[in-house]
C-alpha cells in the first residue's frame, strides 16, 4: 500500500501551488493556484492541467491567497465535478479573492488581446463546489483517501493538509507558514505524524527582524512622516496585511503615541476581508485576541477611521483638509487606488510613502524602493519628491529559523522518511534542504516539477515515468 504524490506547481517557484496525491482508487489536489510574476497573465496558465480534471476525486485548500487558489475556477471550467475542501474562513476569503481576481485578469487578457482565463460563471462553478471542513476533523476525501486540517498561522483560516491512505501511510503538505507569534493568530501547529512533509520554503534562508522591533520601527516612520505634515501613503495587501496595520494603528492610537489624524482605508477588497476577519475574529484568532474581539466587537476599527468603499467616497478624500493616512491597494502599487493617489502626491516633497510587504522586481513599488526619482503609473511619468520607507518583518511567512523550528517539531514523534522543500525560490529550497539534513539529520529533498514519488510506512522513491 502506497501513495503517490507529484509537484505540478510550487517545485522551485514560490506560487503556483498544486500537489497531486494518489491512492489505488483515488485522486486528491492540495490547492490549484496562479502562478505570479512581473505579469499575472503568463503563458502557461493558460495550457491545459497536467493531468485529467475530470479524473480528479477532490481539492483540498490549504488557504486563500491567489498563488494556492486561483487556478480553481479553471479546473472547474476544465470539468473538475468533486468536492473544494477548505475552513470556514478560508471559504469566505477565496470566494472575495476570486471574485476579484476576475476583473484583474479580465483587464490583463485585454491587453495582452486575448481571453481571460475564467469569468465569474466559471468562479461561481467553484462556490458550487466547496464544502467547509474545519480544523482537527478527519474526512474520507476520496476512495481511500482521508484529510485533516491543523492552523499554520500564516493568515485567517490557513491550514497544513494531512491525507492519509487506508493502510494510515500520510503526507502533510503545510501550504503557508505563519510568522508567529502573530497578534491576531493562532501559532502554527505541529505535524508530528508524517511519513512523507512537504514544506513550504519562501524564507528558507532569511531572517526576519523580532516582532518587537518591527512595531517599533512602524511606529517610529509613522511619527516621522506625521512630524513632515504631509499626506502619508500605504501601498497595502488586502489580506491579513491590511488587517495588521489597522491593528497596531488602532493601538497606535489608543495609547496615544500618535496624534489622531484621519486614516482612510481606500479598498473595496480590503474592505470586505476585515469584515471576514471580524467575523471569524471572535472563533479563529488566538485566545487574546478573540478575548479582545468579544469585548471590542472589532479590532480594526477607530474612531477616525474611514471605510471608502464607492468610487464616489474614495473621491471625497481629497477634499479632506489637512494630513491623512491612506492604505490603498495594490500592495506593489501595480494597480488598484494606490496608483492615483501616487500620481497626486509623491511628487509633493513633505509626502511618506510606507511599504510594509514584498515588492517584486518589475513593479512600480520596486523601482521605487531602488530609488528611482520617477515612475511610470497608469501611462504617465510621475515624479518622485516623497520620501519613500520600507518597514520589514511583517510578511505572514516563517523565517529560516521558524521553519528549521517547523521541521524539527515535524521530526519529534514519527520521523518522517522525507522532507520535500517546496514553494520556494530554487536556492532557497536547496538552502533549506541542506539545513534540515545538517541540523536535523533528516532526509531532505529538492522537488522538481512534474516528478512522482510513492511514499510508504518504510520509504519515499521517485518514479520514473
Ligand atoms: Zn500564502
Amino acid at each position: 500500500m502506497s501513495l503517490k504524490l507529484s509537484f505540478y506547481g510550487g517545485a522551485g517557484q514560490v506560487t503556483g501551488s498544486n500537489f497531486l496525491v494518489e491512492s489505488e482508487k483515488g485522486k486528491v489536489l492540495v490547492d490549484c493556484g496562479m502562478e505570479q510574476g512581473a505579469d499575472l497573465v503568463e503563458e502557461h496558465l493558460y495550457g491545459p492541467f497536467p493531468y485529467d480534471a475530470t479524473a480528479i476525486d477532490a481539492l483540498v485548500v490549504t488557504h486563500s491567497h491567489l498563488d494556492h487558489v486561483g487556478r480553481i475556477p479553471k479546473l472547474v471550467r476544465d470539468g473538475f465535478k468533486g468536492k473544494i475542501y477548505l475552513t470556514p474562513p478560508t471559504k469566505d476569503l477565496a470566494t472575495l479573492i476570486l471574485l476579484d481576481s476576475v476583473g484583474i485578469l479580465a483587464e490583463e487578457a485585454r491587453m495582452e488581446g486575448r481571453d481571460p482565463l475564467y469569468e465569474t460563471s466559471d468562479v461561481e462553478g467553484a462556490f458550487a463546489l466547496m464544502e467547509e471542513l474545519e480544523y482537527h476533523v478527519e474526512k474520507p476525501v476520496a476512495p481511500g483517501v482521508s484529510a485533516y486540517l491543523r492552523n499554520t498561522g500564516h493568515i485567517l483560516g490557513a491550514a497544513s493538509v494531512r491525507l492519509s491512505g487506508e493502510d494510515g501511510t500520510t503526507i502533510v503538505l503545510t501550504g503557508d507558514i505563519g510568522n508567529s507569534p502573530s497578534p491576531l493568530l493562532t501559532d502554527w501547529e505541529p505535524t508530528p505524524d508524517a511519513d512523507a512533509l512537504v514544506m513550504e520554503s519562501v524564507y528558507g534562508d532569511r531572517l526576519h527582524p523580532r516582532h518587537k522591533d518591527r512595531v517599533e520601527t512602524l511606529l517610529k516612520v509613522l511619527a516621522c512622516a506625521i512630524e513632515r505634515g504631509g499626506t502619508i501613503l500605504i501601498p497595502a495587501f488586502s489580506l491579513e496585511r491590511t488587517q495588521l496595520m489597522l491593528y497596531e494603528l488602532s493601538n497606535f492610537f489608543s495609547a496615544k503615541q500618535l496624534p489622531e489624524i484621519p486614516v482612510f482605508l481606500d479598498s473595496p477588497l480590503a474592505i470586505k476581508v476585515t469584515a471576514v476577519y471580524e467575523k471569524w475574529g471572535s472563533t479563529y484568532f488566538n485566545p487574546e485576541a478573540e478575548a479582545e474581539m468579544k469585548k471590542e466587537k472589532s479590532l480594526f476599527e477607530f474612531p477616525f477611521l474611514k471605510a471608502t468603499p464607492s468610487t464616489q467616497e474614495s473621491m471625497e478624500i481629497e477634499q479632506v483638509k489637512g494630513q491623512k493616512i491612506i492604505i490603498a491597494g495594490a500592495g506593489m502599487s501595480h494597480g488598484g487606488r494606490i496608483g492615483g493617489w501616487e500620481s497626486q502626491y509623491l511628487p509633493d516633497p513633505k509626502t511618506t510613502l510606507i511599504m510594509v510587504g514584498y515588492q517584486a522586481p518589475g513593479t512600480p513599488g520596486r523601482r521605487m524602493l531602488e530609488g528611482a526619482r520617477e515612475i511610470r503609473l497608469g501611462g504617465h511619468p510621475v515624479r518622485i519628491r516623497a520620501k519613500v520607507e520600507n518597514v520589514e518583518g511583517w510578511s505572514a511567512h516563517a523565517d529560516r529559523d521558524e521553519l528549521l523550528k517547523f521541521a524539527e517539531a515535524a521530526l519529534a514523534k514519527k520521523r518522517p522518511q522525507a522532507i520535500f522543500t517546496a514553494l520556494g525560490e530554487p536556492a532557497t529550497e536547496r538552502f533549506l534542504a541542506q539545513r534540515i539534513h545538517d541540523y536535523l539529520g533528516a532526509r531532505a529533498i529538492v522537488p522538481e516539477y512534474g516528478q512522482t514519488w510513492e511514499i510508504t510506512k518504510e520509504s519515499v522513491k521517485e518514479v520514473q515515468h
